[in-house]
């Protein structure tokens, strides 16, 4: 069973659209999400409880394609519906290399994913398999982070690990500027006053209320949701207080 102590028993991993894509803009990069399954398989196997928020970005994000003239209710349904897609990706990789999953849908889809069921969720988790939350909220004008916050407080994570392409959060965005600074530690506050680009304000005041840490960090670097999950400090870690 690993070896390395845990800091964190029972997790929620949000796993933007983007990052699925790999070099591509959109859609699924096999590679990628094969990559990412012997990551979480690592993790899983040192005996810490995992679940995935899926996001959809990759294929559809409502916000977008309502610009494109799309009623925004039905750009965000199709946005929500993206996400299986890409639940069922990565669920397909799980299971290839043995990795028990599950994949819940909060929107009713019974062919391809169970219904979220809280109670039943928890279950899942208990016998050690990796649950993938589909479907986002099922709601419209909500995102995957929110998802991602909501499911956490239902489950009872004790953090939501960010995944992300960049080492952390930066006071610009270090892709386009060179000489940006990243954060080792924020509070929620600081995130939504500085309208940093962490997760949007729905999903950090969720947390700040019910007191949930959030760290953001690299994925493309391997070993490191193993990493986080044993307590090592990297990324940004976003909490109620600074230290
Ligand atoms: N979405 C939604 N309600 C939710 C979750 C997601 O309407 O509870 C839609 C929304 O249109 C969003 C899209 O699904 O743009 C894809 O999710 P998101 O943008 O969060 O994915 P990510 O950026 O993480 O890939």
């Amino acid at each position: 069973m690993g070896g390395l102590k845990l800091k964190y028993k029972r997790v929620i991993l949000k796993v933007t659209g983007e990052v699925l894509a790999g070099a591509q803009k959109n859609g699924i990069d096999g590679a990628m999400v094969s990559y990412f399954a012997e990551e979480i398989k690592e993790v899983k196997e040192m005996g810490c409880e995992m679940a995935l928020v899926m996001g959809g970005g990759n294929i559809f994000r409502g916000a977008e394609l309502s610009e494109g003239g799309t009623e925004r209710a039905t750009a965000d349904y199709m946005g929500m519906l993206a996400t299986v897609i890409n639940s069922l990706a990565l669920q397909d990789a799980l299971e290839k290399i043995g990795v028990a999953t599950r994949v819940m849908s909060a929107i009713d889809m019974r062919q391809v994913a169970e219904p979220y069921i809280r109670r039943r969720a928890t279950r899942h988790l208990e016998k050690g398999r990796v649950v993938i939350f589909a479907g986002g909220t099922g709601n419209p004008y909500f995102t995957t982070d929110t998802t991602a916050s909501l499911r956490a407080m239902e489950i009872g994570a004790e953090v939501i690990l960010k995944a992300t392409k960049v080492e952390g959060v930066y006071d610009a965005d270090p892709m386009t500027h060179q000489g940006a600074k990243k954060y080792g530690k924020l509070t929620y506050i600081e995130v939504l006053n500085k309208e940093l680009k962490v997760m949007d304000s729905t999903a950090i005041s969720l947390c700040m209320d019910n007191h949930l840490p959030i760290v953001v960090f690299n994925i493309m670097e391997k070993g490191n949701i193993k990493r986080v999950v044993s307590g090592e400090e990297i990324g940004t870690v976003v909490s109620a207080g600074r230290r």
